[in-house]
């Protein structure tokens, strides 16, 4: 009964409090994602069995496939990964925050889905703090421009940030990353309230990142084990 699963959950949970509380931070301001792509259904079941709502999918595919299977469950899905535009109209019916989103024609489908179903999406937009060609998102000096467009289109709405760290084992540069999104998050709040969210922070810097003002926890491997592809 994937008892190691609720073992390492209650573990992950009890380090995210001592860190929440160590940086002073109010336990309610932290959401966990628990990240499922590519484990099945029955291992969320059983953290749905210990009260946990909030899962991330990064495929559409396999995001219409579990929510299928979990139709009877009261899941709130989070997809987290790179948007291909034509299976946008997969994500917003099941999706109640998009994390990833960054170029203006997703957002002009998003807008064209929800409407048709007269939701309102939650969407981040992903960010590239690092500015790394091989990665997806706007660059911090772009975002302002974009958001003069995207903050007006009338079902969607646009929450906060989402970053992905580079991959190392330097933990200041981690934290600068994380930081610098914490800064621009600020500084587009003044203008655009309604940009709060920060979505960062994974298995092996969610540490950090807590210390930094994330907000959207996206954690996987620490609760599931190592995907094996
Ligand atoms: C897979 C994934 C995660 C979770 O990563 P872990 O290292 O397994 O915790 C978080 N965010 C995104 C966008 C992902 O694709």
């Amino acid at each position: 009964m994937n008892n190691f699963l609720i073992e390492n959950y209650h573990t992950l949970i009890n380090e995210i409090q001592q860190v929440t509380e160590k940086s002073g931070r109010d336990l309610n301001s932290i959401k966990l994602i628990a990240v499922t792509k590519n484990f099945p259904s029955e291992y969320i079941k059983t953290l749905y069995n210990e009260d946990h709502n909030d899962f991330g999918e990064n495929r559409a595919q396999e995001l219409r496939e579990k929510y299928e299977e979990l139709k009877n469950f009261d899941i709130v899905w989070h997809f987290i990964g790179r948007i291909q535009t034509n299976k946008i109209k997969y994500i917003v019916p099941i999706a109640e925050y998009i994390h990833s989103v960054w170029r203006m024609k997703e957002i002009e489908e998003i807008q064209k889905r929800a409407e048709e179903i007269n939701k309102t999406q939650k969407v981040l937009l992903e960010i590239n703090i690092s500015g790394e060609r091989s990665k997806a998102g706007l660059i911090p000096n772009q975002v302002d421009a974009f958001l003069q467009d995207a903050i007006s289109f009338k079902n969607i709405k646009i929450i906060g940030l989402m970053t992905m760290a580079p991959y190392t084992d330097n933990a200041n540069v981690i934290r600068n990353v994380f930081r610098s999104l914490r800064e621009l998050r600020d500084n587009l709040n003044k203008k655009y309230p309604s940009i709060k969210e920060l979505s960062m922070g994974m298995t092996n810097d969610y540490k950090i990142a807590i210390e930094e003002g994330a907000t959207l926890l996206r954690i996987g491997t620490r609760i599931f084990g190592n995907r094996y592809l």
